[in-house]
């Protein structure tokens, strides 16, 4: 067989589609305003979809979150 070897989880990683920081969709409420939601559509249908995305921790207070059925992969900061 010819070609170029795969190595697995690496090539998976690669064609994830990295959404950012989860963040930057869903800033603070701010009383008095309305509410700002930018979560993009593939992970609401994600968490429609009942998906359980991997966890994974890559530093203080961040996770990222991997679907793979989704092929997405976002940040999330959990510090205050
Ligand atoms: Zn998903």
């Amino acid at each position: 067989m010819n070609g170029k070897p795969v190595i697995a989880g690496r090539k998976m990683e690669h064609n994830m589609k990295d959404l950012g920081w989860e963040n930057d969709w869903t800033p603070p409420n701010i009383i008095g305003q309305p509410r700002i939601d930018n979560t993009p559509q593939i992970v609401r249908d994600c968490k429609a979809a009942g998906h359980i995305a991997t966890a994974t921790n890559i530093g203080r207070c961040l996770t990222r979150c991997t679907c793979e059925q989704c092929g997405i992969t976002y940040r999330v900061d959990s510090s205050d």
